[in-house]
């Protein structure tokens, strides 16, 4: 089946699963199926709610402008978020809600098979390294089963605090050299940065 196809039959699930929290409109990823690099933020907003798109905020305008500041279209890549549905006045996803939407998150990733992943901030940093910190961990580049992940601070903080712009740029601007190194990276340092948090440092390439 298509990739298209089988994201399309996700999302149905996903829209049927009654057992899931949070009562907004389902704000599915979107972008290309085929894509090699996936940003995942946190939650929609409420641009995000009203569209049933993610990123079309004011983060997501930023977001637009770091990937076209490296000469990509925002339809180069996919983007998503862990928890599907705008957790009610803009708070912070709960645990469980976390939980509950994480298996989704999983399928969605294991159908495109990105090479890099861009987790936008500590919550969805935090689905992949439950002990990283965001502003130690930015911008480092972890392999974690063949893919490579790369945390940046999110967004909407970068809004909040123009300086971590500059760090947020930088990253962005490792992505077409991690795409190209990637069967490298994966295949010559894999024993190597097996155990404990797999951390490829910059200098590597
Ligand atoms: N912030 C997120 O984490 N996701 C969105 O889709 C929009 C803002």
């Amino acid at each position: 089946m298509a990739v298209s196809s089988l994201l399309e039959q996700l999302r149905s699930q996903i829209t049927k699963d009654s057992t899931l929290p949070l009562h907004s409109n389902l704000v599915f990823g979107e972008g290309n199926p085929n894509a090699k690099v996936v940003c995942i933020g946190e939650a929609p907003g409420a641009k995000e709610d009203e569209l049933g798109r993610p990123f079309v905020g004011r983060a997501g305008q930023l977001l637009d402008k770091l990937i076209e500041g490296i000469g990509w279209k925002r339809e180069d890549i996919y983007i998503t978020n862990i928890v599907k549905r705008r957790p009610p006045e803009n708070r912070d996803p709960l645990p469980e809600e976390i939980d509950a939407y994480k298996p989704y998150l999983e399928k969605e990733l294991s159908i495109i098979g990105p090479k890099v992943i861009v987790p936008l901030g500590r919550f969805s940093m935090s689905y992949f390294f439950p002990e990283g910190k965001i502003s130690r961990d930015q911008g480092t580049v972890f392999l974690l089963n063949g893919t490579l992940i790369m945390p940046v601070y999110h967004p909407a903080a970068a809004l909040r605090n123009p300086n971590l712009i500059k760090d947020l740029k930088n990253s962005f601007a490792k992505l077409p050299k991690l795409i190209e190194k990637h069967e490298k990276l994966v295949e010559g340092k894999l024993e190597k940065l097996q155990g404990n948090i797999p951390r490829s440092p910059e200098t590597l390439f």
